[in-house]
C-alpha cells in the first residue's frame, strides 16, 4: 500500500478544504493563479500598518502615526503590484476605508501600553508523518509572568452566533504549534475584528489542542484519501461568488 504524502497544512488551506474540498485542490494542489481580491488586499495594508506600529518607540503609537503609515505602505504595496493601480481608481476613498479601519483598531487596543515579543511570527511542526504544519501568527504577547497570547487581526466583521469555535479553530491551530515547540499552553486566544469592533477570545486548555490536533489528522487522512482517488468534492455556499475558480468549478458546469 502506499504511503500517505504528508501534507502541508496552514491554517488557510484547513479552512480551505472544510469550506469546500475542490477549492483546496485548486489553491493547493494545481496552484491556480487567482485574480486580485480587493478585500484582501486591503487586509494585508492594515496588517502592514499595524505590524509596523509597533516598530516605534510606544508613546508614538497613535491613531494619528497609523494614519500617516496608510499612504506610505499602501505605496510600496502597489509598487509590488503594479494592477492595484488601474483597480483602485480613488486612493482617498480607499485610504479612507484602510484608515477606519485602524480607528477601529484604536477603539479596541492601545498599543502604547503593551510590547508585544513578536509580530508576523512564523511558526511550524511536523505534526506527523502525515501532516507539516505551519502559518504566521500576527502578533505574540508573552507577559512578565509567562503568560501567552495569540493575537490575530481581522478586518472582515466577526462571525454570527454559533460559528465562534469555527472562527477560533485557526488561533487554536497555532496554539498546538505554540505548545508542541514551546510546552506552553496559551493563556488566551484573541481575535480582533475591525470589520465591527469586536474580539472573541477563548482560553484553550490541553485537552481543546489535543482535540484540534485529533480534527487535524483526519483532515489530513481526508485529503490523501483525495489525492489518492482524484475525488474532490465541491460544497456550494455562500462563497461561490466570491470564489475565482466558479466558472471552471464542476458544481456550476
Ligand atoms: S465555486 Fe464554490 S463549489 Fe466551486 S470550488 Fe469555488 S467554493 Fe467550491
Amino acid at each position: 500500500m502506499a504511503q500517505p504524502t504528508q501534507i502541508r497544512l496552514s491554517p488557510s488551506r484547513v479552512n480551505d478544504f472544510l469550506n469546500c474540498p475542490q477549492l483546496y485542490k485548486y489553491r493547493a494542489i494545481d496552484q491556480l493563479p487567482e485574480a486580485i481580491s480587493l478585500d484582501a488586499e486591503r487586509g494585508t495594508l492594515v496588517h502592514t500598518v499595524l505590524e509596523n506600529l509597533f516598530s516605534v518607540v510606544a508613546e508614538e503609537r497613535t491613531l494619528a502615526k497609523a494614519l500617516e503609515f496608510l499612504p506610505v505602505y499602501w505605496e510600496k504595496q502597489m509598487l509590488m503590484r503594479d494592477e492595484l493601480r488601474t483597480l483602485v481608481p480613488d486612493n482617498k476613498e480607499w485610504l479612507d476605508r484602510a484608515g477606519a479601519l485602524l480607528t477601529t483598531y484604536f477603539t479596541l487596543e492601545t498599543p502604547s501600553q503593551f510590547e508585544p515579543t513578536d509580530r508576523e511570527l512564523h511558526v511550524e511542526i511536523n505534526l506527523s508523518d502525515s501532516i507539516y504544519l505551519h502559518g504566521y501568527i500576527d502578533r505574540l504577547d508573552i507577559a512578565a509572568t509567562g503568560e501567552v497570547r495569540v493575537v490575530d487581526y481581522k478586518t472582515g466583521k466577526s462571525p454570527r452566533p454559533g460559528w465562534e469555535e469555527k472562527a477560533l479553530f485557526q488561533l487554536s491551530i497555532y496554539a498546538l504549534i505554540y505548545w508542541r515547540t514551546h510546552g506552553t499552553v496559551p493563556k488566551l486566544l484573541q481575535l480582533i475584528y475591525l470589520g465591527d469592533g469586536r474580539m472573541l477570545k477563548n482560553s484553550p486548555k490541553e485537552a481543546d489542542l489535543v482535540r484540534t490536533e485529533t480534527k487535524l489528522l483526519t483532515i489530513a487522512g481526508e485529503i490523501n484519501d483525495s489525492i489518492e482517488g482524484n475525488d474532490w468534492k465541491t460544497k456550494k455556499s455562500r462563497l461561490c461568488d466570491w470564489c475565482s475558480f466558479k466558472t471552471i468549478c464542476p458544481a456550476f458546469n
